[in-house]
């Protein structure tokens, strides 16, 4: 990172200028992981983590720069405002994955869009099981409800046990990443297939998610 200090021109890395001292704005090109000091990994010690978040959110407060010029006390609620979205962002685990897309490979729209066939039509069966539980509950039916619901209730095991592998491949797929070497060959190849993995195992557990809970609202 090559920058100037916005005051007095000097050049600076610091988070204070090595000249004039003025806080300097957290660098727009540095994403949540560098923002917070770590490196761009999935497999984080959240203790150690909180504890940078709150050194840095301290070097920063807003309450420090009261007696400041109206351009650093601007600042000072910027970076601390880019630190507590960092922080936020990267402590869950799910958010963290999708952000490291994000940062990596662009737009979280495309995360959404890469479900398989089969889980589609799957999702698709038991949304019309659903409903027919509500109809029969209307209807008064409970005989024939009993039966939907006894279809239902394995359905459902099985469903938490594909969420417990998605959850299981996630992991696997972060230590993955964790483990890629800085550069050689097939670096980049390795990292595309892992991005791409991640892309459609999130969509999945999305999917999984919302039928999940459906299902566990009318059992
Ligand atoms: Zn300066």
């Amino acid at each position: 990172m090559d920058s100037k200090c916005w005051s007095c021109q000097e050049e600076t890395e610091n988070s204070f200028c090595v000249k004039c001292g003025k806080i300097q704005p957290l660098s727009p090109a540095e994403d949540y992981f560098a923002a917070l000091g770590l490196e761009r990994k999935l497999n984080l010690n959240l203790p150690q983590v909180e504890k940078k978040f709150h050194a840095l959110s301290r070097k920063f407060h807003p309450d420090f720069f009261q007696g400041k010029s109206k351009e650093e006390q601007a600042i000072s609620l910027e970076n601390a405002s880019i630190l507590n979205k960092a922080y936020r962002t990267l402590k869950d685990p799910v958010s963290r994955i999708e952000y490291l897309l994000q940062v990596e490979q662009g737009s979280k729209e495309a995360i959404l869009c890469q479900v398989p066939f089969d889980l589609l039509e799957e999702v698709m069966e038991l949304h019309t099981r659903l409903e027919e539980v509500h109809s029969l509950k209307e209807g008064g039916n409970s005989q024939e409800l009993k039966k939907v619901k006894d279809y239902l209730q394995p359905e459902l095991a099985r469903l938490e046990a594909s969420y417990q592998a998605l959850k299981n491949q996630i992991q696997r797929l972060s230590d993955e990443w964790d483990g890629l070497k800085k550069e050689g060959e097939g670096r980049e190849a390795k990292k595309l297939k892992i991005l791409t993995d991640f892309r459609q195992i999130l969509s999945q557990r999305t999917y999984l998610i919302n039928v999940i809970e459906d299902i566990r609202k009318v059992l």
